[in-house]
């Protein structure tokens, strides 16, 4: 019977084996590039500059699920320094994390988002970035939220010259690594 019982607790607890991974990137906006966030462009006079295509959304998505299996950040898998990813889509980044994520065992179950911007206003687009998000990351669209908040006018953000974003993920490990697919 004890024995039962701590079979039935540890099979328990593997199936509920979840993690949290916090992400966060700020990029400066720079006049005259595209404003890419969530791996859609958003119409604005002004982008996020950066080695890449500075999608701090993006970007703070993918420190979020590295961050959930302890698998360091961005920079570990995508060096700023290496030429290979000079304007190169920050769609890459987050489905090499996925890739990742799969490889280990990981199934994604839930990101949360905040975009922190004084400007463009970020409702309108919310469905579009929900939508593209639940794509890379191949999860529904009832499991990606996205917000957004200004900020207040306050510091290098709140006048304009920058935005930022902060995730969360929810990771659940399964005890055989999954099938890539
Ligand atoms: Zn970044």
């Amino acid at each position: 019977m004890v024995q039962m019982v701590c079979l039935l607790s540890a099979l328990c607890c593997k199936m509920m084996d979840y993690r949290t991974g916090i992400g966060y990137d700020i990029h400066k906006l720079k006049l005259g590039i595209p404003l890419m966030i969530g791996g859609i462009q958003i119409p604005y006079s002004k982008g996020l500059a950066g080695h890449s295509d500075g999608d701090v959304l993006l970007h703070a998505i993918v420190d979020a699920i590295l961050g959930g299996m302890a698998e360091g950040d961005i920079g570990t898998y995508f060096s700023d320094r290496d030429s290979k990813w000079k304007n190169a889509s920050s769609k890459l980044f987050i489905k090499h994390a996925w890739k990742i994520a799969q490889k280990k065992g990981f199934t994604i179950q839930f990101v949360d988002c905040i975009i922190i911007a004084e400007k463009p206003k970020f409702s309108p687009h919310f469905k579009e970035i929900r939508k593209s998000l639940a794509d890379l990351l191949s999860i529904p669209l009832s499991r990606v939220s996205v917000k957004a908040k200004t900020q207040e006018k306050i510091g290098e953000i709140g006048k304009g010259k920058a935005i930022a974003a902060m995730a969360v993920s929810t990771l659940q490990k399964f005890s055989r690594p999954l099938a890539l697919s």
